[in-house]
């Protein structure tokens, strides 16, 4: 089974579960009966790097809920949030 989105006009987004392959382009909404298309999107995979998926999380939720600062961030801010250099690109030559 695969969870596929879809996004209604009037209620968003939603998922539904159905068998890989079997996904229409479109599929009537449960809220209001109108159909809601199908939205491509990246695929979470059990196995994939849990930095790398908290990287997608968080990009889906800027789109939704954006954070409010109220301030520039500082240096030391930004520092925290970038995700950790994989450590196999320690062992590339430098120029
Ligand atoms: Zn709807």
């Amino acid at each position: 089974m695969a969870t596929y989105t879809y996004r209604c006009g009037l209620d968003g987004p939603m998922d539904v579960v159905r068998p890989i392959g079997t996904a229409p382009a479109t599929v009537p909404c449960p809220a209001c009966g109108a159909q809601a298309s199908r939205v491509i999107t990246a695929p979470m995979l059990g196995f994939a790097d849990p930095s790398r998926l908290a990287v997608i999380d968080r990009a889906e939720a800027s789109r939704t809920d954006p954070p409010v600062v109220s301030s520039v961030p500082t240096r030391s801010g930004r520092a925290a949030r970038r995700p950790r250099p994989d450590p196999r690109t320690s062992l590339l030559p430098r120029p």
